[in-house]
């Protein structure tokens, strides 16, 4: 038998079964929201610096107004003495390739325009929010599972923000990315 790659859905299971094996208790799902809202809060404010640096103002601001978003998200997480982050970041790498609220930078583009920003702020919202509805379908007691559950409607509200947002800025036409003078290589 030669070996194959794994499915998407044998992929999707993975993912599941380290999730439900990583967040057993209150305090493991609490260090997990603790991380993953205070890497979304830092990475959103982190590419709005960019976007201010390549001159645009428009989605530094979408990416400010994310950054601040989850900062106040990252806020309400309740941390109980003993509770926070034990790990070093790169041991959350388990779930996708990053926490899953961060943006992967791989997928900007100093040109990109506030809809390309708010479709990428949407996929980590929904990422963010499939989660929380793994840990609310998997985790061992009630608690937990309604914990998670909270927290996944929490996400599902930042989803449909970003929805708005995304009504307001459609998707721009083919050359957005055009540049007629275009950064130097060698900067
Ligand atoms: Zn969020």
């Amino acid at each position: 038998m030669t070996p194959s790659m794994p499915t998407k859905e044998e992929i999707a299971r993975d993912v599941e079964a380290e999730v439900a094996a990583a967040v057993k208790s209150r305090a493991d799902l609490m260090e997990m929201a603790y991380v993953l809202e205070s890497e979304a809060a830092d990475r959103y404010a982190e590419l709005a610096d960019q976007m201010e640096v390549h001159n645009n103002h428009e989605v530094a601001e979408v990416f400010a107004k994310m950054a601040a978003i989850e900062g106040e998200h990252a806020k309400k997480v309740e941390l109980q003495p003993g509770e926070g982050p034990k790990r070093a970041p790169w041991e959350y790498r388990w779930i996708g390739f990053e926490a899953p609220e961060t943006t992967p930078s791989e997928d900007l583009h100093y040109l990109m325009t506030p809809h390309h920003a708010l479709v990428l702020a949407k996929v980590n919202e929904q990422r963010a929010e499939a989660f929380y509805r793994v840990v609310a379908r998997l985790a061992p007691t009630l608690e937990v599972r309604n914990l998670a559950a909270e927290m996944a409607e929490e996400e599902r509200e930042h989803v449909e923000l970003v929805e708005k947002w995304l009504a307001k800025y459609p998707e721009p036409e083919a050359g957005w990315d055009d540049d007629p003078d275009p950064p130097n290589a060698l900067d």
